[in-house]
């Protein structure tokens, strides 16, 4: 039976021909498969049916149907894993479900083996998969881009990792899933006529400014210059958000990479509990690759090898190193901006690196917790007891000095209006490990109410939501013996 989610499915990614992916079928979810999470504000985003969340529309989300006229696929891609070349990789247990009238691509996670499985099953489980749905919706609430996820969809299939687990299937949406490894997957075959039908598609849908904006003039009209120099400012803006909140993205490996500037593929993620700047949150990643701290190095080294894939259509290696600039400044523009307004800070002075330096050194030293601090130092801003801020510090004359610069540098700053600004900067809620945790056991036993509640609070993180205190704590000592690794 066909089902009609309310849009129309039109050729997107699918028009660049076969050497782009493999067409295929998901591989049905064993019946009978049941919701276990769901976003309605997703739904209406993409132009769904408001009673989207029918029979017809789980069947066909969990491959025991086809939405009539989309046709699934598997894209080819490549990629650099811990630095290391990895070769052909490829959507796994993705499958592409196709694109809709409304510009959004769907896509399966965990729908089944594909050509580009290799040893893997093509599924994903129930944890991990609670983990990327909440967290695509957390981050997006943050206000930092990311690929989106419209439900979480369960059966009893067992699926083997280092216990028995159950499957799930995440729908995920976004413009375009196209990562770095994409382009690196022709260049390094030499498929430069395959390498330039996708760079042109990603820039003609994407990023047309690209083709004439004046803004590229110095590239002279080498629009693949400008497409990477585009994409490299996207990226800075991207990590100066995930060094602000405090995100570890935990894999950042070049496949896991947007072309897009999006937030992708939410595996071992963290956010930080305890501010800990050589934070490694990928169990798996015993050489701190991706730590936090490295993670806007990381980016870099990711866009050198996207530069060096596009190097067959850029032509010249000094421009494509010039369009790599970029990065370096609008990173630390950005992330100063970013940290400017969690400080409730208007406008720039020439201080203000010295006071965010400042307090993350105070952070660090104590391991303070990250988004705690935050929000009762804008609560503080709010009129509270500044005894909240400076009880999380045990050198009470560091945090004393601070806060005394922090205050004279706000002299000119209306304080309401700060302490506004502040709450919007600074959220009371983000989605800790041990919180996704307990959602998680809870739906592993059938009862997804905690997933309902986490998904509420998170898609609206600056709210206050008066009685869930619990959610905005801090981590419970067995949250630091939680270990997520790559395995999922
Ligand atoms: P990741 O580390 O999640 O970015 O995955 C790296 C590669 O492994 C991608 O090509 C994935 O599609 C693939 N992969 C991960 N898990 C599985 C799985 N269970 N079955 C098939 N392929 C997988
Ligand atoms: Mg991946
Ligand atoms: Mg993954």
């Amino acid at each position: 039976k066909l089902a009609d989610p309310g849009v129309r499915w039109v050729p997107g990614f699918s028009a660049l021909g076969p050497a782009f992916y493999t067409s295929l079928r998901p591989t049905p979810l064993p019946s009978p498969p049941y919701w276990v999470g769901w976003s309605d504000a997703v739904a209406r985003e993409i132009g769904m049916r408001q009673d989207w969340r029918s029979d017809a529309v789980l069947a066909a989300l969990t491959g025991q149907a086809l939405f009539e006229g989309s046709a699934p696929l598997a894209t080819v891609y490549s990629g650099h894993q811990f630095g290391v070349w990895a070769g052909q990789l490829g959507d796994g247990r993705a499958i592409l479900l196709g694109e809709t009238d409304t510009g959004w691509e769907l896509q399966l996670k965990g729908a089944g083996r594909t050509p580009y499985s290799r040893m893997g099953d093509g599924r994903a489980v129930l944890r991990s998969s609670i983990r990327e749905f909440l967290c695509s919706e957390a981050v997006h609430a943050l206000g930092i881009p990311t690929t989106r996820a419209l439900c979480v969809t369960g059966s009893d299939d067992p699926v083997v990792r280092e216990e028995i687990e159950t499957a799930a299937v995440v729908t995920r949406a976004a413009p375009s899933f196209v990562r770095f490894g994409h382009f690196e997957h022709f260049a390094a075959a030499n498929r430069v006529d395959e390498l330039r039908a996708l760079a042109d598609y990603v820039i003609d849908r994407f990023y047309p400014a690209c083709r004439h904006d004046a803004r590229f003039a110095h590239f002279d009209g080498n629009a693949y210059a400008a497409f990477l120099e585009a994409v490299s400012e996207r990226t800075a803006a991207l990590l100066a958000q995930w060094q602000s909140v405090g995100f570890c993205h935990g894999v950042m490996n070049t496949d896991n990479m947007s072309i897009l500037g999006l937030t992708i593929d939410y595996g071992p993620f963290q956010f930080l509990d305890g501010f800990d700047p050589r934070h490694i949150c990928n169990h798996s990643d015993t050489g701190g690759r991706y730590a936090y701290n490295q993670q806007p190095n990381v980016a870099y080294w990711n866009l050198f090898c996207l530069a060096q894939a596009l190097l067959p259509l850029i032509g010249d290696q000094e421009i494509a190193v010039a369009a790599l600039q970029s990065y370096k400044t609008v990173f630390p523009d950005r992330y100063e901006a970013r940290m400017r307004a969690k400080l409730g800070l208007p406008s720039p002075a020439p201080d203000d690196r010295a006071l965010v330096e400042g307090i993350l050194k105070l952070l660090a030293q104590e391991k303070v917790d990250y988004t705690i601090f935050w929000r009762r130092l804008a609560d503080h801003k709010a009129g509270g007891d500044p005894a909240a801020v400076r009880d999380l510090f045990l050198d009470r004359a560091g945090i004393d000095a601070w806060l005394a610069a922090f205050e004279e540098r706000h002299a000119q700053v209306p304080a309401a209006q700060a302490a506004q600004s502040m709450r919007r900067a600074n959220p009371k809620f983000v989605l800790r490990n041990h919180l996704g945790q307990q959602a998680i056991e809870a739906a592993q036993r059938k009862d997804f109410s905690g997933v309902a509640t986490l998904l509420e609070l998170l898609q609206s993180p600056f709210e206050d939501h008066a009685g869930h205190e619990a959610y905005a704590g801090f981590p419970p000592d067995w949250a630091s013996t939680i270990e997520i690794s790559c395995s999922s």
